[in-house]
């Protein structure tokens, strides 16, 4: 039996290896944390737990593919219950207030009662996002192998897209903002999403929402990825964890095996690299092998941004629900070189487990930017404790001027930044997600192949923007079937 090594347990790499024990190969999976999961993660503080990433996850419609990838993985069920939360996001600005429903009728109505300006464009809006629930992401086998039925299926499938393309696809979403009077509305469209991303990205998302295919699962994102771990294990995987790998060790066109920090050789026929790209091009394996295309976007840093955030979680002593996730406007914070006037929290009270009853999770986030990233990264280790607790303290005075009732219900449970994600997970400044695709510039996506490497093979959110955990699970599945084209298999997995 052929062996694989999976380098990255997040939840790519424990895709490849559900799937490559699927198709019948051996298969360790080597992770430097102690838990897999990768950013699929929360943790506890003082009873309290902190979900850090699910805030929705594509996939969760029964029926479509990618449910079928997310059920082959052990991540969801038939059985699996979801948050009982029914809109995207909302706005604020002064004593206005507007929401993203997912129900569209709802939203249509109260966009246009509060901004009665814009009715035209908002009824554009809205008729695009429910058009926007046609987009699908191609799950069952990377499109590069999809013959012609794939595609006319795939056209099928995806029929209304091409409207909201032509509409949306090539403005951002400053852009999108700039054709609606009301400020709310100004605010409405930029606040989730950074202004230089794509507009279309934001109607696709809130489509997802709208559907029913962006549920979130109950009990959170680190059970979820404990949910694919224990697959992985009944299927005969083995996972080492707390296993940092030091490079793959490459002779001539063939990756031999890896090595890990502590000297230790693994041998392998095939190794599927699942850690950031940034991070295996250069670190794991020598630079010169990275993709052209792929090594022009971390070039290019105006062209292709990352976003990440600094965040903060408080326990909130009362049962702070009906909220969640709520962006307005602040006294201005400088962090580094950039100013913030905006802000966002989200209340986690519709998941019982996460707090004690009575209490509620809340987090707040401020999005950043490359640049943000480097601040933190300039900042010795004391003065980077010193000026997180200090920022945290002044995102807590601006939560309680949102929310008086707040005031002396609110305790700081934690704070991070974009160097944790960099530092838990080797993330790219410190990035949630893949490349931010910017108007005017094409989709970052590679075939996950290593030109001189025969046996080497990509996966994880970096391969195709906008990454996300959906691209994660299935660049793992597309990953083995490079494989068993490799050994002219059939690549039905
Ligand atoms: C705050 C936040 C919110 C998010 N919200 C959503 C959301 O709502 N919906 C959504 O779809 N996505 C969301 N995401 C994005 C999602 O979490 C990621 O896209 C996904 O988890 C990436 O998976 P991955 O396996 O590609 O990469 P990673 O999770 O980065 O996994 C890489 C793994 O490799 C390991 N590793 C790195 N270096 C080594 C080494 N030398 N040796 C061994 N192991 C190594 C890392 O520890 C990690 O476990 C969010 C992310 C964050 C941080």
């Amino acid at each position: 039996m052929s062996k694989v090594i999976v380098a990255g347990g997040g939840i790519a790499g424990l895709s490849a290896g559900i799937y490559a024990l699927k198709a019948g190969y051996e298969v360790e999976i080597y992770e430097k944390n102690p838990i897999a999961g990768g950013e699929c993660m929360g943790w506890n503080r003082k009873g309290y737990h902190i979900d850090n990433c699910i805030h929705w996850l594509t996939g969760t419609k029964q029926g479509t593919k990618l449910w079928e990838v997310w059920k082959t993985v052990g991540a969801i069920d038939e059985d699996t219950g979801y948050a009982d939360t029914n809109r995207f996001y909302s706005s604020r600005l002064g004593d206005k207030e507007v929401s993203l429903w997912n129900d569209l009728d709802r939203t249509q109505k109260e966009l246009i009662e509060q901004a009665p300006e814009d009715e035209e464009e908002i009824r554009k809006f809205i008729q695009h996002v429910e058009y926007a629930k046609s987009c699908v992401i191609p799950s069952d086998k990377p499109m590069d192998m999809m013959g012609i039925k794939d595609y006319i299926e795939m056209g099928k499938e995806m029929a209304y897209m091409p409207k909201v393309m032509k509409e949306y696809g090539k403005v951002n979403c400053a852009d999108l903002a700039g054709r609606f009077k009301s400020p709310v509305m100004k605010k409405l469209m930029t606040d989730y999403l950074p202004a230089d991303y794509t507009a279309y990205s934001l109607l696709v998302s809130y489509a997802t929402m709208a559907s029913g295919n962006g549920n979130i699962p109950l009990e959170g994102s680190l059970a979820m990825s404990l949910r694919i771990v224990k697959r992985f294990r009944e299927m005969g995987g083995v996972l080492h964890t707390n296993a940092p790998i030091r490079k793959i060790v490459v002779t001539g066109k063939k990756a031999e095996g890896i090595e890990l920090e502590d000297g230790t050789m693994v041998k392998a026929d095939y190794v599927i690299s699942a850690v950031d790209t940034s991070f295996l091009f250069g670190r794991l394996i020598d630079g010169r092998y990275m993709p052209k295309d792929l090594r022009k976007a971390y070039e290019n840093r105006k062209a292709y941004p990352v976003t990440s955030g600094f965040q903060a979680a408080y326990t909130i002593d009362s049962d702070f629900s009906g909220e969640d996730t709520i962006f307005f406007e602040c006294e201005p914070l400088r962090i580094g070189d950039n100013s913030f006037s905006r802000m966002s929290v989200k209340s986690y009270a519709y998941d019982k487990s996460f707090a004690p009853e009575g209490k509620t999770v809340l987090q707040a986030n401020v999005v950043q930017s490359d640049s943000d990233y480097l601040y933190w990264e300039s900042l010795g280790r004391n003065e980077y404790e010193q000026k997180k607790a200090e920022y945290a303290e002044e995102l807590t005075k601006r939560i309680v001027k949102e929310f008086p009732e707040l005031s002396g219900r609110i305790e700081l449970l934690d704070c991070w930044t974009p160097l944790t994600y960099n530092r838990y997970c080797n993330a790219y400044h410190g990035s949630y997600m893949g490349f931010v695709t910017t108007v005017g510039n094409k989709q970052m996506r590679f075939k996950g192949v290593v030109k001189g490497i025969d046996n080497l093979f990509v996966a994880g959110q970096w391969v195709m923007s906008p990454g996300g955990l959906p691209i994660a699970v299935i660049s793992g599945k597309f990953a083995v079937q490079r494989i068993l084209k490799k050994e002219k298999r059939s690549i039905e997995i």
